[in-house]
């Protein structure tokens, strides 16, 4: 077992990145991050979910694994300390900082099927990640296709479980400011979807812009 901590500020400065991105709300996001490299998804405004997949790059059918994650550390909710692993049970990524204190790994992708179902057959026109994924995963320069979507994480989404068992998807505990950092232990693909829900409250109703900052691997 992993010993989880949460709430763990992290001593990076921005000054010291040498990549800065605003992901616009409903928007994806789909780029390379070296091992070493160090990834932070700031949640600008709060109450943002960030759907967000990893493929190792040297070999894409190799990719982040919820179940392989959740077993080896014992725990169904990511934070500091964390290591998301593959379909292989290699660390892909170790979670360094933490500021909002818990990320789903439950509660999957929203999909037009899925709006449809769970909120109303209007709903079906709606943007929702997988086609966002698609949109990503679109480039043959990424060597991913529709296939490879597999569950994803849900960073700041508050998805917790009851004790009968029970999935809620409820209000996000996050806030402004508050992110998630983490140092890739291989050379990944990291693809996010900006969630564009606006049937649950996993982005309080208003999706709203994140930020992707990377270090280098010389800055820690
Ligand atoms: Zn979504």
């Amino acid at each position: 077992m992993t010993s989880l901590q949460t709430l763990v500020e992290s001593s990076l400065k921005t000054d010291s990145a040498s990549y800065r991105e605003t992901v616009k709300a409903g928007d994806y996001w789909i780029h390379e991050i070296g091992a070493g490299q160090v990834m932070r998804i700031v949640d600008l405004e709060g109450n943002q979910a960030v759907d967000t997949l990893f493929y190792s790059a040297a070999d894409t059918s190799e990719r982040y694994s919820a179940i392989d994650t959740i077993s080896r550390q014992g725990d169904i909710y990511l934070t500091t300390g964390s290591i998301l692993r593959t379909n292989l049970g290699r660390p892909m990524l170790t979670i360094t900082a933490d500021t909002c204190g818990r990320h789903d790994t439950l509660g999957g992708a929203c999909a037009t099927e899925s709006n449809q179902v769970r909120y109303a057959i209007e709903k079906r026109h709606m943007h929702a990640c997988r086609r966002s994924f698609l949109l990503a995963v679109a480039d043959p320069k990424w060597n991913l296709s529709k296939r490879d979507l597999a569950p994803n994480i849900n960073f700041f989404m508050n998805v917790p479980v009851t004790p009968e068992g029970r999935l809620t998807f409820e209000d996000g505990i996050s806030e402004a400011g508050k992110y998630v950092e983490m140092r890739a232990e291989m050379d990944v693909i990291c693809v996010i979807s900006n969630c564009p829900q606006l049937n649950n409250p996993c982005n309080a109703y208003n999706p709203t812009p994140i930020q992707v900052v990377i270090w280098p691997s010389t800055a820690r």
